[in-house]
């Protein structure tokens, strides 16, 4: 990332995750230069009128609505765009629909900005980053995808609230796929040092109720609740995407599940899956080997297994 204090971020794809994306990263104040781009034009330039009238309450930025050449200069390329899911849709079934749309993305944005960071966020996530990488010719570093972020946000979420602790202090991750084959990392699940089965003999108040298939299930099945419900999910995303930006921005080292190109790790190579991995200014620092149980590891490789199966399918 150049070193400069104007910080640009273009968010591709204006829908209801790439707005409110936009929002999160206005609030934010992280970044001085926002632009979205999005091929229904309209829809971008009515999202940037009315975040732009809100600019009196919040830190200066410059948010416009642009073509292809002004993603150029931009520290991070957010891709947003493509189709969602509907009710009953799996992440899977949209991969043919936006790998096409991938391929016209990806090929303009590398006219304009071969230096940014590429952060895909549209669905199935870690196959539509390995498109993206790819078709970029990117550094690995470079093209990261938010992965299971989101997914490792509600394991946290939902563990807190069992246990009655805050989820910023609960030390959990989801791993593999961000969809159907995810992998919860029971084995290095913790709260203050304590394993979850530690915590729950300590605490004791739900007498052992803790079900860790119905945890896991909620966590794996929470889009397609929303989903049937108010139809897309946009809120907790926005602020997992934001959450990257920033340790990218800031250069934190910070420890987030986000998908990347892996190489050799639990004998998986050549698919993007997500795992505990160091993101600062570089993009993808170092992706870390944790000591899964043997249950997990081969879980994690049967969602890479499923993984390699769709990228074979694809014409790329
Ligand atoms: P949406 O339909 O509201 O928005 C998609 C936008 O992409 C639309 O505005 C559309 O005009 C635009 N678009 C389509 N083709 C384009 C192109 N070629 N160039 C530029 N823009 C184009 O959808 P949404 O609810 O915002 O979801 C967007 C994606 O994010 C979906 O794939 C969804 O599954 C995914 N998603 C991912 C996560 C995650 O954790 N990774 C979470 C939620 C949603």
């Amino acid at each position: 990332m150049k070193d400069s204090q104007i910080k640009k971020v273009t968010i591709i794809g204006a829908g209801f995750v790439g707005s409110t994306t936009a929002y999160t990263l206005m609030m934010s104040g992280l970044v001085s230069e926002l632009v979205l781009i999005d091929v229904n034009k309209d829809k971008a330039e009515g999202e940037v009128m009315d975040l732009n009238h809100g600019m009196q309450f919040v830190r200066p930025v410059r948010v416009y609505h642009g073509e292809y050449s002004d993603c150029a200069g931009s520290d991070i390329i957010i891709i947003t765009a493509g189709a969602n899911q509907k009710p009953g849709e799996t992440r899977i079934d949209l991969v043919h629909k936006n790998t096409a749309i991938f391929r016209s993305i990806v090929n303009e944005v590398k006219k304009y900005a071969t230096d940014s960071i590429l952060l895909v966020v549209t669905n199935p996530v870690d196959i539509l980053t390995y498109v993206t990488w790819k078709l970029s010719g990117f550094p690995v570093s470079r093209v990261i995808g938010s992965g299971t972020v989101l997914d490792t946000a509600r394991f946290r979420y939902l563990l807190g609230r069992h246990a009655g602790i805050d989820p910023r202090n609960v030390h959990a991750y989801i791993i593999g796929e961000h969809g159907d084959t995810e992998v919860a990392a029971w084995s290095l699940t913790n709260i203050a040092g304590m394993t979850m089965d530690e915590f729950c003999r300590t605490c004791n108040k739900c007498e052992g109720q803790l079900s860790k298939y119905e945890i896991y299930n909620d966590v794996k099945n929470a889009a397609y609740h929303i989903i049937e419900r108010k139809g897309a999910t946009y809120y907790a995303v926005a602020l997992a995407v934001k959450r990257i930006v920033e340790a990218i921005i800031r250069d934190e080292n910070s420890i987030l599940t986000v998908s990347s190109l892996l190489e050799n790790k639990y004998g998986v190579s050549g698919v993007c899956l997500s795992l505990p991995t160091i993101v600062n200014s570089s993009g993808i620092s170092n992706v870390l080997d944790l000591p899964l149980n043997s249950d997990e590891v081969s879980l994690f490789r049967k969602s890479a297994e499923s993984m390699k199966e769709v990228i074979d399918s694809l014409d790329i």
